[in-house]
């Protein structure tokens, strides 16, 4: 079947899907960049971007993605032979704490596997570190490739009165689940414009709080990455380092005005909750009598709301059979022990509940059409959450 009439669904863990609206704002020919209106609108979005992130601390933009953003965050924060203490639990951080060692930053891993970074293990380790040799704790909100999300203010309390840094990469979960910077004592926090922010993709944040920023100017800073020069800028080309990314800076007012000021952050977090447990419940019946099909993130509490990683027999042949067939696109295994036996299904950013039920159907009439042995009721089960308003 030609899944070429009719909208293709893309349900991947970014880039995202992009509403036409911010596709449109975009569409824009450049402006004079010395211009007030220009500025202005550069002024707002950062303090949108503030908001999303729940802080009122210090943002500093880069064109780039969220690779872009870890090397930039850890050109502030490390000297060369500084240790980093990185939490992981997932493909995202172990990538992460690669790139950190390539930076000249000497890491310790705290690797979890796939499972949920564990608090008093955290605590134990920050105990055996007097002197305080440790710069800064870094971990992901949600590892994008287990879909395994740590539970920050647990995490943040376990390190107690150790002055290291708190570092979170919230490239895959900001706008999607709560995130409250300054509440829950986070130091640098990373985000990019291209999942939970529905925009573009080619612009990266990082969020800094006053006692980062007390660090001054590292070994490692060099101007282009400083964020003391963009967080502090008077001139528009002064926050991006050059150039700005004009026409992203129209995209990203949209967005971000959809998510802040038209459904309300706490109603963003809400609606991704939602489709999430539908997703979940969806799998949760396929696999019933059926073990091999399993959600690969077991406790609840642990589970993302942008992106739900399932292990699946024949996760491959399923996924080729809905994008042919359907014009579903879902993620790969990425990370899992088979990677030809998982798949993720995204639910970030831009999408409701008919993407999700419609991604769901797809997975349904595929599993049957490969004779892919499942428990029945899924679409019911999935339905059913949906029905409920909270
Ligand atoms: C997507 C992602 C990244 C990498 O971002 P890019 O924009 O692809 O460079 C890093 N960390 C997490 C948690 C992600 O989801």
């Amino acid at each position: 079947m030609s899944p070429a009439t009719g909208h293709e669904l893309i349900a991947i863990p970014g880039p995202s899907p992009v509403p036409a609206r911010v596709l449109n704002a975009a569409h824009r020919a450049s402006p004079d960049i010395y211009a007030e209106p220009l500025a202005q609108l550069n002024l707002q979005v950062m303090a949108q971007l503030k908001r999303l992130a729940g802080t009122a601390q210090n943002l500093a933009p880069y064109i780039g993605n969220g690779h872009a953003g870890w090397e930039a965050a850890a050109a502030n924060m490390f000297d060369r032979g500084d240790l980093a203490l990185v939490v992981t639990c997932g493909h995202f951080g172990r990538s992460w704490a690669d790139t950190l060692e390539a930076m000249g930053v000497y890491v310790e891993r705290l690797d979890f596997g796939n499972l949920p970074p564990d608090a008093a293990r955290l605590a134990e380790r920050l105990e055996r570190d007097p002197q305080h040799r440790i710069r800064a704790v870094l971990l992901c909100q949600t590892d994008t490739a287990s879909t395994t999300t740590a539970d920050i203010p647990a995490l943040r309390a376990a390190m107690g009165d150790h002055p290291a840094l708190l570092v979170v990469d919230a490239i895959a979960s900001l706008g999607c689940a709560p995130m409250r910077m300054d509440e829950w004592g986070v130091d640098v926090l990373i985000s990019a414009s291209q999942k939970g922010m529905m925009c573009l993709p080619g612009t990266a944040f990082v969020w800094f709080s006053d006692r980062a920023a007390a660090r001054g100017r590292t070994g490692l800073t060099t101007p282009y990455w400083d964020w003391h020069q963009r967080a502090g800028a008077e001139a528009l080309w002064r926050f991006w380092g050059g150039t700005p990314p004009v026409q992203q800076i129209y995209a990203l007012s949209e967005a971000l005005t959809m998510i802040l000021d038209e459904e309300g952050l706490e109603a963003a977090w809400r609606r991704h909750a939602r489709l999430a447990q539908a997703v979940w419940a969806a799998v949760d019946a396929w696999g019933a009598g059926h073990p091999d099909i399993r959600l690969s993130v077991d406790q609840p509490e642990a589970r993302a709301a942008s992106v739900t990683a399932v292990t699946l027999p024949r996760a491959d042949a399923l996924r080729a059979w809905v994008t042919r067939e359907c014009g579903v696109t879902l993620g790969i295994g990425l990370g899992a022990a088979d990677p030809q036996a998982a798949l993720r299904i995204a639910h970030m950013g831009h999408c409701n509940a008919a993407m999700v039920l419609g991604a769901l159907g797809a997975l349904e009439a595929g599993l049957t059409a490969l004779a892919m042995p499942h428990g029945a009721g899924a679409l019911e089960a999935a339905a059913a959450r949906i029905a409920r308003a909270d």
